[in-house]
């Protein structure tokens, strides 16, 4: 895929590079390796990257600090380069550079990638989209900065290499990328091993309030917008709940929700082995990946939850739903 990269780039003199709202460490990683690659190799093209404001604990990552967070009216680019961002509406207020770009190409994992780009790079069995910029770009050109960025995001799109999306190839890509000189432990000290006490508050009280139902199959908690604000968390601070409710042992789906505003949930869905969430989030207007997915719905906590378990339901062994409810 090298040359995929190369032939694109030809010709051209200005670039965007943009990910999914909400970025997380894959987005953050592959917007940032890319960046910095055509930073390096490409000085004469004019080359920015547009995300929303990162989770702080990536703002170590080198290049953090040129990222946009707004669209200068008028702007138009040659190739806007779309990571991570599985419909051009989840790129959010960078969605109008994509829309007047000349060229624009998607570089994705999501299952839910319908191939909205002209040029696409869409393989969903990949770990990250930070393992697809690598395959794009030229080995010996990755610096031990760019090397981090992605390492960054194949260590957090798996979990720190525990879900089954990866795969030998991406351990071989983390071989290669902690022999351009990756300090591994201390990435995932940075990234994971600073959580505020507030944090862990709101963690140990979703968890306290989480309910079981389905026959201990499903597991879901929530978090108010009141709650937040008693504990002085954001959005962006409550990465980690879903992974701790998935862990419960029996259950297949594991769902988080936060109340983004007043009766609007933002509904984060974890799997095992039975249920593709990425088929229930796609129900709601949403996406993501088989094992891991993520929706917006209206209503109040009852009803969300209600809807989600109809949808989980009709995946699920019918002897082993049909007598509970939420
Ligand atoms: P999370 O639960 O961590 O927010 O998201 C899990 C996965 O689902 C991520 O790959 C994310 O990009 C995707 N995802 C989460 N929410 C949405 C959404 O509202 N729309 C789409 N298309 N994908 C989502
Ligand atoms: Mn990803």
């Amino acid at each position: 895929m090298q040359n995929k990269l190369a032939e694109l780039l030809e010709g051209k003199t200005s670039v965007a590079i943009g990910g999914h709202v909400r970025p997380d460490g894959d987005c953050v990683g592959a917007c940032m390796g890319l960046y910095q690659y055509l930073r390096n190799n490409y000085k004469d093209i004019e080359t920015d990257v547009y995300l929303e404001e990162i989770p702080s604990h990536f703002s170590f990552v080198k290049g953090t600090g040129d990222i946009r967070h707004q669209v200068q009216p008028g702007k138009t680019y040659d190739l806007f380069i779309c990571l991570d961002c599985g419909d051009a509406e989840r790129l959010g207020f960078s969605g109008p550079l994509f829309e007047s770009a000349a060229q624009t190409f998607c570089v994705d994992h999501h299952i839910s990638n319908q191939a909205f780009a002209d040029e696409n790079y869409i393989v969903p069995d990949a770990s990250s989209t930070s393992e697809l910029v690598f395959h794009l770009l030229d080995r010996e050109k990755i610096t031990k900065e760019i090397a981090e960025a992605l390492y960054i995001g194949i260590v957090h799109d798996t979990g720190v290499f525990q879900y089954s999306c990866a795969g030998p190839e991406t351990f071989r890509i983390a071989a290669d990328l902690l022999e351009k000189g990756v300090d591994a432990p201390s990435i995932i000290e940075r990234t994971y091993c600073e959580k505020s006490y507030a944090q862990n508050q709101i963690l140990g009280r979703a968890l306290l309030e989480s309910i079981v139902f389905m026959h201990g199959q499903c597991i879901f908690s929530s978090v108010s917008q009141a709650v937040m604000k008693f504990y002085g968390v954001t959005p962006k601070e409550l990465d980690g709940i879903v992974s701790q409710l998935r862990i419960t042992k029996g259950v297949e789906v594991a769902i988080f929700l936060y109340e983004q505003e007043p009766n609007v949930y933002k509904v984060s869905l974890r799997s095992k082995e039975k249920v593709d969430v990425s088929r229930v989030a796609v129900y709601f207007g949403g996406g993501g990946h088989v094992k891991a997915a993520g929706c917006t719905m209206p209503g109040t906590v009852h009803d969300v939850i209600n809807n989600l378990a109809g949808q989980i339901a009709l995946q699920l062994e019918p002897e082993e739903t049909k007598t509970e409810e939420a």
